[in-house]
């Protein structure tokens, strides 16, 4: 049967969301759609102030604005179709991404008695391939709008206890600079959020001409996932050390001031019998030796499906005890949600509910 007798009924347009657009691009839009300049800034208000998820509440703005703009745009937000909850207390919200329903992505909100910290996703899967990874061995589904990222943030009841928000979750931050950049500045710009840059950290496992983009471009504080600071142990669990060495990525840290208010850390996953022996903390401490910053160790959550195996507390401590005794600054992290899957990289994106 040929199209004139049988019309393929047309494509929905593609709604451009609002949420993640900066000031300047909203300014931008205006400017096309014949609307003045200073409903930009009303739409800030709106988006990043007062939380609406229609365009219609955008109740200063002329009822034929309103039409043109729900034509073109959306607001981009989207509730949680999933939540767990830890019995410590921690969240796990599971999202669809909203280009690809199929997709999921999860974030974790994890309460403290003074602090409420978001752990969001900024791809659905990654294809940086670490082998300890539950989302590393999921493959790669695709990366996040602004809006997917930001609606993490918006659209859970715990937004108005947020204290701090980490891009640690699904993903490496590194290969969505663009919209992790975007997003940053709506948390950070005084039309967005406002927020300090002290609340928000970055995370990546170094991808260096990302991270210099992003040195460069941003004052959040960075975590680098480092794990082993052998060459030939890290590529083994962790691929992309070979195009971006380990020893690289600390050498173009060296080259930024670490003394003021943005801080790096190092995170380092103990694993038993691969990474937490003696040589390793001697070796890291030769790594970063002068180095302001600190290291935390993180305890690996085994599961039958992998060949890793968690160090035990004593293990820990030891390693902590000898990175501090030699000048390295070195905590061990709390760890949470654990029954929930929702401890460091156990996100698999999976709609359980
Ligand atoms: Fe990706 Fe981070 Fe998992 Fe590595 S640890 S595979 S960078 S999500």
């Amino acid at each position: 049967m040929d199209n004139l007798t049988n019309p393929q009924p047309a494509a929905a347009p593609t709604l451009q969301p609002l949420l993640g657009m900066s000031l300047d691009q909203l300014q931008q839009l205006c400017a096309a759609e014949g609307l003045p300049r200073f409903a930009a800034k009303q739409m800030c208000d709106w988006l990043y102030n007062k939380h609406v998820d229609t365009i219609d509440a955008m109740t200063n703005l002329s009822l034929k604005a309103r039409s043109r703009l729900a034509e073109i745009c959306c607001i981009g937000r989207s509730e949680p179709v999933n939540c767990q909850v830890s019995r410590d207390g921690t969240k796990k919200y599971l999202f669809r991404k909203s280009d690809d329903p199929q997709q999921f992505i999860e974030s974790v909100f994890i309460p403290d008695a003074d602090r409420g910290t978001l752990c969001v996703s900024c791809q659905a899967g990654c294809r940086m391939g670490c082998r300890f990874c539950v989302t590393g061995q999921q493959g790669f589904h695709g990366s996040l709008s602004a809006a997917d990222i930001l609606n993490q943030i918006f659209s859970i009841p715990e937004f108005d206890r947020l204290t701090n928000v980490v891009f640690m979750g699904m993903g490496e931050p590194m290969d969505n600079l663009d919209n992790v950049l975007r997003s940053t500045e709506v948390l950070t710009a005084p039309y967005g959020l406002g927020w300090s840059p002290k609340r928000i950290t970055v995370s990546t496992v170094g991808i260096i001409p990302g991270l210099k983009r992003f040195l460069d471009s941003s004052s959040c504080h960075v975590a680098v996932s480092l794990h082993n600071p052998f060459a030939a142990e890290r590529e083994e669990i962790m691929p992309m050390q070979r195009p971006y060495p380990i020893a690289d990525v600390v050498s173009l840290l060296r080259q930024y001031d670490w003394s003021g208010q943005r801080r790096i850390s190092f995170e380092y996953t103990m694993f038993r019998d691969l990474n937490d022996d003696t040589r390793h903390a001697a070796e890291l401490v030769r790594l970063l030796k002068g180095l302001y910053c600190r290291v935390n160790l993180i305890r690996f959550h085994s599961s039958p499906d992998t060949p890793f195996r968690t160090s035990s507390t004593q293990t820990m401590e030891r390693f902590r005890d000898y990175l501090n005794a030699h000048g390295v600054t070195c905590t061990i992290r709390a760890s949470r949600g654990e029954d929930i899957m929702a401890a460091c990289g156990l996100l698999a994106g999976q709609n359980k509910g």
